[in-house]
């Protein structure tokens, strides 16, 4: 393949990334890590694996501009989810491409894809010697599909120091998303005092504390934001177990929430409220006996569509996709709730793929969907005014 084609060596830098397992857990993400450093040195970039526990790494690289602008930062993660029990139609590490010119494998949408389509546009633009207005930083990930543990490392490591701006090539079709929810994940338990069952009075029963918390916490005011991408802050009871046999009462009852919150939900003020709830209870309900712990935290994401970033990347796709993309908002998080809060950095999402087909049995692409995006990555850091 030509050279010199934007980000014409898209496809083969993303077979070679999908050929690596990297479900997360283990990760595994060194070995991927380093096919993409090779593939960087090849286009006269250097970079640095900065490696984590287990064979885990992140790589950090970075295209020098003219120093007239603020740097931006594209950044894409290398772990994958687990591939399910369902079988697959064509096996989800040998990036097969099939007649119609699709590419199958687990992470072709989530998202090695976009992650090669961003590193061959910038490895374009060192090729063929152009030096954008700015510098553009390229972050690798490990760990986002857990813990976001590879994007904690490199904002505690500063990377993020002097950027001012964040591109996120998760999977939204080549469409814009501005705003992302932010998660926090709850453990409830409550404590009870075991009895016969058929004398309840003489002991607590912890599933009937936990229901009457769980009604409560249904109702909760969590911040009355709705944005308007994104709506409200919700809540979903994942998981809850108590109790042992019918004819004990339970000691103890454990459940874990599922918090989604909006930009303008502060997760501190959403915890100092679940506790006022929880004394409140324990004032009123006899034995009551309640805890809550934090399992995830994950802010929400929100970027003023006036922003420079938003309508460069905007400028930039109408001319690759031949019309405006749709600027929205999605209910999931990425790597930008570690690497964003606090810092008002502009953040976008945007990569190639179907975001319907994330996590998905039978995961692929377009291959013309990858070489638009490295068109797009390619032109991006050109076009920021
Ligand atoms: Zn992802």
């Amino acid at each position: 393949m030509s050279d010199t084609r934007p980000g014409s060596d898209v496809l083969h830098l993303t077979r070679e990334l999908l050929r690596i397992d990297t479900t997360n857990p283990p990760g595994n993400e060194r070995e991927a890590a380093e096919i993409a450093l090779a593939y960087a040195r090849n286009s006269g970039l250097t970079g640095d694996l900065h490696p984590l526990d287990g064979g885990r790494a992140n790589l950090h690289l970075v295209l020098r501009g003219k120093g007239e602008q603020e740097p931006i930062m594209y950044c894409g993660h290398l772990d994958t989810v687990p591939l399910g029990t369902a079988r697959w139609t064509r096996p989800p590490h040998a990036a097969e491409v099939d007649e119609d010119g699709v590419l199958w494998g687990r992470g072709a949408v989530d998202m090695k894809g976009g992650l090669a389509a961003m590193l061959a546009g910038i490895a374009t633009l060192a090729r063929t010697g152009t030096r954008p207005p700015g510098d553009v930083h390229f972050l690798a990930t490990a760990g986002e599909e857990v813990d976001c543990a590879g994007a904690r490392a490199a904002r505690d490591r500063g990377l993020l120091e002097g950027v001012g701006g964040l591109v996120i090539a998760e999977p939204t079709d080549l469409e814009l998303v501005v705003a992302h929810k932010g998660a926090l994940f709850l453990e409830f338990v409550t404590h009870g005092r075991a009895a016969h069952g058929s004398m309840p009075d003489q002991g607590v029963n912890a599933i009937t504390h936990m229901t009457a918390l769980l009604a409560r916490l249904s109702a909760l005011d969590l911040g009355s934001v709705t944005d308007p991408l994104l709506g409200g802050a919700t809540t979903s009871v994942g998981t809850i177990r108590g109790g042992s046999v019918v004819n004990i009462v339970p000691d103890r009852c454990s459940a874990q929430v599922d918090l989604r919150s909006v930009p303008g939900v502060d997760h501190a003020v959403v915890l100092s409220r679940i506790q006022s709830m929880l004394d409140e209870l324990g004032s009123t309900l006899p034995g009551f006996d309640a805890k809550v712990a934090v399992t995830g935290d994950y802010a929400a994401v929100g970027t003023d569509p006036g922003e420079p970033l938003v309508q460069a990347a905007r400028d930039v796709l109408e001319g690759v996709l031949g019309r405006p993309p749709r600027i929205s908002g999605v209910s999931y998080f990425s790597d930008a709730s570690v690497l964003q809060p606090g810092t008002g950095l502009p953040t976008v999402l945007c990569g190639p793929g179907d975001p319907n087909l994330a996590h998905q049995t039978d995961e692929r692409v377009h291959v013309d969907a990858l070489d638009r995006a490295a068109e797009f990555f390619t032109l991006l850091p050109l076009a920021r005014g």
